[in-house]
């Protein structure tokens, strides 16, 4: 059973009281996401339809009396890792290194720091129920909540987008990832019972409602992740700039079916396969916004599966078990009550997300349970998420 809000706030302050005996002085949380469809678009300036998940990170924390040399200290004990980390943004420790989690902290308040704003000595509590590194966004999840906890004890205002932008910049420059802005967006702007129709290239959204009893999203762990995932993403990134210089546009957002069949197909089969993943993929969001707005979920669900194969063929980027779990899924099928899955974030492992009918959800959560288990020998226990609220402070 996943913690409930009030759960983790109460979680988070119970563990700020256990080690600093005292009651902390902001409360904040921050959302993970999914996304809906529109994979691998984001840092091609294109579309996609994410949305913020009922899953949050919260952090308890209050002034930190520990200042050494008037120089802003900070301290922050992450449950989940059960570890602490200590450092000042004016000097960087110097074993940090990509993989350290505290990068996604240090990095935010840093970037905070170089923008002029200045954080006051804090020391925190950090607890969530977003698994970590399942594609669901933990990271941004991260980042987003030590942003929102560093603008309301500095008593700064920040529009949703210069949040996300300093987080995913942080994502850059201290964690390592050459990230879109997507799952910051989200994670900053994510509205109940709503997906967002992303721009990229505008940062700029429309809000989908996703309200209807009769559906639902499920989220099922391939229970892997395959170390392939960040050099394939840089990759990935690098190959979607070449075809860009290919066909003389700014960004694959601009170009055409037509184009890309006219300018890469006969030079490099590869380059033609990325950029058609990526103009079609744009394309599908667009029909998917429509259906969903329309509650036909058996289109929306069909452009799902489309989605899956088009990241699997074209853009290389699913693996055998996500395959697997969208076999699962097939298998199931509308008669059982599913409408359509894709594989969801970066690919090479992690989650996909099913579209299902609600009221099935309990006999679809078994099949995938049981059938994952007979192919692979892995215990996933598939979980429902509901469109959630972005980013809020809960107590200051
Ligand atoms: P995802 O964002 O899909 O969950 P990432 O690899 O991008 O996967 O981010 C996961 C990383 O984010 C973790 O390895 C850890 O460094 C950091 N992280 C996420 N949540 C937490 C948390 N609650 N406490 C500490 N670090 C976290
Ligand atoms: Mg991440």
């Amino acid at each position: 059973m996943v913690a409930s809000m009030n759960k983790l706030v109460s979680i988070a302050c119970d563990c700020f009281w256990e080690r600093y005996q005292d009651r902390p002085e902001f409360v904040v949380a921050a959302p993970g996401r999914v996304n809906l469809i529109g994979e691998h678009t984001d840092y091609n300036n294109g579309w996609a339809l994410p949305m913020a998940i009922d899953r949050y990170t919260v952090i308890a924390a209050g002034a930190n009396p520990s200042v050494v040399d008037g120089v802003s200290e900070f301290e922050f004990f992450s449950e989940q890792m059960q570890a602490s980390t200590s450092f000042t943004t004016q000097h960087p420790p110097p074993n940090l290194t990509a993989a350290a989690w505290s990068a996604y902290v240090q990095g935010v308040l840093t970037v905070l720091d170089g923008a002029g704003i200045t954080t006051p000595p804090l020391r925190g509590v950090i607890v969530s129920s977003v698994p970590s590194g399942a594609g669901l966004s933990s990271s941004a999840a991260l980042e987003v909540s030590i942003a929102k906890l560093a603008l309301t004890a500095s008593k700064t205002p920040a529009t949703d987008v210069q949040i996300a932008q300093w987080c995913q910049t942080a994502e850059h420059q201290y964690a390592g990832v050459p990230c879109g802005v997507m799952d910051q967006i989200c994670s900053v702007s994510g509205v109940a019972d709503h997906c967002l129709l992303l721009d990229c290239k505008t940062v700029t959204w429309q809000t989908i409602p996703i309200d209807s009893e009769q559906v639902a999203i499920l989220v099922v762990d391939s229970l892997t992740k395959h170390s392939l995932a960040a050099t394939e993403y840089a990759l990935r990134r690098r190959e979607c700039q070449r075809a860009c210089e290919v066909l003389q546009v700014e960004s694959l957002r601009d170009a055409t079916l037509e184009q890309i069949e006219k300018n890469l197909r006969t030079i490099n089969l590869r380059l033609f396969a990325r950029a058609r993943h990526v103009v079609t993929e744009n394309a599908r969001v667009h029909e998917t916004a429509r259906h969903l707005s329309e509650k036909n979920w058996g289109e929306a669900g069909r452009l799902m599966y489309a989605s899956h194969q088009s990241l699997c063929n074209d853009y290389e980027v699913s693996c055998r078990e996500l395959d697997q779990l969208v076999e699962i899924a097939q298998s199931i099928g509308v008669s059982g009550g599913l409408w359509g899955a894709r594989m969801t974030g970066g690919g090479f492992g992690g989650c996909i997300i099913a579209l299902i009918d609600a009221i099935r959800a309990k006999e679809i959560c078994e099949q995938f349970a049981s059938k994952y288990k007979n192919q692979t020998g892995r215990q996933t226990e598939p979980f429902i998420v509901r469109p959630a609220q972005g980013a809020f402070v809960v107590r200051s």
